[in-house]
């Protein structure tokens, strides 16, 4: 029974590690929760403030009659910081992390740096008189003063810098005139607006709206559907699956639209990698200065300014990656998640909360709707609209009129058969030939998502799998074949297990050493290569693009992060270099990851006017999800991808819990997985628990840290987090604990 509840008044991300304690009223013990407001006295006169519940004790290790007591449960707060709160109660009972890091996750930052001010002049006299008094000025030859004079007259406030770089007026001119009583100097806040300047010039003259399309007849169904339910006060989470340029945007633009006119903020969620300046224009052309921006690449200062926008109501649009989710805005109406299948709307760091989730509670503290947009929807998404958990729209058309391109998958079995020991297939080898030839650009994409190290054979394409959780082994530097899921572990194997061929191995494959290929198979050809090595500095992702983007190279080769972002209109071939290496991640999401991977990498081509033309080299080309990419069918991949997960009991057919247990001394890492993983199995007994493992992580050390991972699983999501909660006490009775533990609900990668 908690007697005593820890509660911080004065809520900001600063004050939460401040938190006090108070004794819990009779009348509400049992009745709190963490994340409610309660009134407490406080300070030495013990006036009455709003405090939050972030925590509870059964007893104290201080004098009883020091402790305070809890006045009583707070009146409802619509205040964006206690919708904050709840939030931040909601996702730490959901994925499992302590209130302050849940809290420290939804309140914004303190600014660091100090406001900024800007002065303005403003006008005193009415227009006639300051007329006048401009001809007075010109008359004594003041020809300086009158100048401000006249500037004023057309203009009631004006900016210092204006007066002082454009109008050369000096400060003694000013204060003569402010002596006069003809004007005055004020200082206004001003905030740091994240949108370049320029863009909000060329808008400006633009005239906002002025570029809206009508909207098709699919794209004006949905925009009404989602206005009617929201006018009939109906909220729902709807799932528009179009494929790219099929116009999600132009009705996320509608939409927003439609929720400001009812007087209501929105939030729009992208991929952080997909803010792009022409995203950010197309934006405020819309929308004008009434939108912004928030993302990592801000400083503090401008985060916190626009924080203080939305507190403030002078923005009601913002756009951002999932942290955007948290914009103290007081009544949102609509949240908007683009790409929404996007692994990155999932936080790598505690608490592993998942953005589409997390918008969707928020939404209902809000009372607004949640629209999720992709080409290649998850399978959550999908699975919750085809059960009418979602409301579904399809579009099926690209609106500018250009065709998707031809896919030919290509066996490199085969080639290895017919003598084609080089990376690329018989036929890129042509189509690469017949562009740099055409003048035309190529993309390369190498899948690396996956490098753990599958082993495949070369010959059969033969993967090694686990014969307990069919995801595939991967080899560890010890020679070992290692399951992910359940710790299976056997020896690697000198030949393949299906067709005898010597030529089974690890798949290992740069970028680098596919450029060197490209010099020396092409030796005229511009390369540009884009990865993890080439993109660590902070702007260089854009700089490589938009030098494609200016025809500055024939061929762009690079990882999953070329796949996305920039459209270029010159690309009519795509190639998929290695399609299956995502396929054999380790995890239950690789087929879904590399279906999308392919379709959106085959996206790329043909965006301009000339017909487009990809191919898919591949080990595997009967695996369907390789087969449903190449003919751009996501409903086909569905469903067979639905029936592994319900075979697996993998989500969205059932939930996960990965439970992840590091430590700098291996025993102890060790240790403390098998007994957590034990007191699961314990809970099991009726059967609607899985628990697999404990084994090593696939990242089995991490800076000096061993890693050991398990699973449980169960159709009941309610049974997970009641296991979860028994797992917390167990460790929170952990004397002198070394070992960290984490918890991931549903994750999105392997560990
Ligand atoms: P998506 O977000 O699905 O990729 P967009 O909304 O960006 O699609 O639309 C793709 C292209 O089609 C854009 O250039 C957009 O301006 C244009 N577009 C969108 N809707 C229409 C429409 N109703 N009529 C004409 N062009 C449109
Ligand atoms: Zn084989
Ligand atoms: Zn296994």
């Amino acid at each position: 029974m908690y007697l005593y509840a820890d509660i911080i008044v004065d809520i900001s991300h600063e004050s939460v590690d401040k938190p006090f304690t108070y004794r819990i009223p009779e009348e509400l013990i049992g009745k709190l929760e963490t994340g409610m407001s309660v009134l407490v006295p406080f300070g030495r006169g013990n006036t009455l403030r709003r405090g939050y519940v972030i925590g509870f004790r059964e007893s104290i290790s201080f004098e009883e009659s020091r402790v305070k007591e809890i006045a009583g449960s707070a009146p409802e707060d619509a205040a964006a910081s206690a919708v904050l709160v709840r939030l931040a109660g909601w996702i730490k009972a959901q994925y499992g992390s302590t209130m302050i890091a849940a809290l420290k996750t939804v309140l914004p930052a303190k600014q660091k740096k100090r406001s900024l001010e800007k002065k303005e002049i403003c006008r005193l006299l009415s227009e006639e008189e300051t007329e006048a008094l401009a001809k007075q000025c010109r008359a004594k030859h003041k020809t300086a003063m009158a100048r401000l004079l006249d500037a004023l007259r057309a203009q009631e406030r004006l900016p210092m810098e204006l007066a002082r770089e454009k109008l050369h007026i000096s400060p003694a001119t000013i204060a003569a005139l402010e002596k006069q009583g003809a004007l005055s100097v004020e200082k206004k806040r001003v905030y740091r607006n994240p949108i370049e300047g320029s863009v909000l010039l060329a808008n400006r003259k633009n005239a906002f709206g002025g570029l809206r399309p009508d909207l098709s007849a699919a794209q004006q169904r949905i925009v009404d559907s989602v206005l009617q339910d929201y006018d009939a006060g109906v909220r729902k989470t709807y799932l528009i699956h179009g494929i790219t340029g099929s116009g999600k945007t132009e009705v996320y633009m509608n939409l927003i639209e439609g929720c400001l006119s009812r007087g209501r903020q929105a939030i729009v969620l992208i991929p952080e990698i997909a803010l792009t300046y022409q995203t950010v224009v197309r934006f405020s052309r819309r929308f004008g200065e009434r939108v912004s921006i928030l993302h990592s690449g801000l400083s503090a200062g401008e985060k916190y300014d626009q924080c203080e926008r939305a507190k403030n109501g002078d923005i009601d649009v913002i756009i951002g990656p999932r942290s955007a989710l948290f914009t103290p805005f007081s009544s949102v109406g609509l949240i908007i998640i683009d790409e929404e299948h996007e692994p990155s709307y999932k936080s790598e760091t505690m608490p592993k909360y998942h953005a589409r989730e997390t918008a969707i509670y928020l939404a209902s503290l809000h009372k607004a709707s949640v629209v999720l947009g992709s080409a290649t929807p998850s399978l959550e998404s999908y699975y919750r609209a085809k059960r009418g958990e979602y409301g579904l729209f399809e579009l099926k058309e690209r609106l500018t009129g250009n065709v998707l391109p031809k896919v030919y998958p290509v066996d490199l079995r085969r080639e290895l058969r017919e003598g084609n020991r080089s990376i690329f297939s018989r036929r890129l080898q042509e189509l690469i030939a017949d562009r740099l030839e055409k003048g035309e650009q190529v993309m390369l994409f190498l899948n690396r998502r996956g490098m753990a190290g599958f082993v495949s054979c070369r010959s059969c394409g033969h993967v090694m799998k686990c014969p307990h959780c069919s995801v595939s082994l991967s080899e560890h530097r010890n020679g070992k074949l290692v399951c992910h899921y359940c710790g299976y572990e056997e020896r690697a194997v000198k030949v393949c297990p299906s067709c005898g061929s010597p030529y089974i191995l690890g798949f290992k494959a740069g970028t680098e050493a596919v450029e060197e290929k490209l010099h020396q198979m092409y030796p005229g050809a511009r390369v540009l290569r884009m990865d993890g090595d080439t993109t660590k500095r902070k702007d260089s992702y854009e700089k490589i693009l938009s030098a494609f983007a200016d025809r500055e190279a024939d061929i762009l080769l690079g990882t999953q992060m070329i796949v996305k972002g920039h459209d270029f209109p010159a690309v009519t071939l795509v190639g998929i270099l290695a399609a299956d290496m995502s396929l054999f991640a380790g995890d239950y999401r690789a087929a879904e990851r590399t279906f999308q991977l392919l379709t959106q990498a085959a996206g790329r081509a043909g965006r301009g006017d000339m017909p487009g033309e990809v191919v898919i080299q591949t080990y595997q080309p009967e695996h369907y999800s390789i087969v449903h990419a190449a003919s751009q069918d996501y409903e086909g991949f569905y469903g067979e991808e639905i029936l592994y997960r319900e075979i697996g009991a993998y989500p969205p057919a059932a939930h996960m819990l990965a439970v992840l247990v590091a430590a700098k001394e291996e025993e102890v890492a060790k240790n403390t997985a098998a007994a957590l993983a034990a007191l699961a199995r314990g809970e099991a007994a009726d059967g609607k628990l899985t628990v697999l493992g404990p084994g090593s992580a696939s990242l089995s050390k991490l800076s000096d840290s061993y890693r050991f991972v398990f699973y449980v699983k169960s159709a009941d999501g309610k049974r997970l987090s009641d296991v979860r909660d028994s797992m917390e006490r167990f460790i929170e009775s952990l004397q002198n604990r070394s070992e960290q533990v984490q918890f991931d609900v549903d994750p999105i990668s392997g560990y």
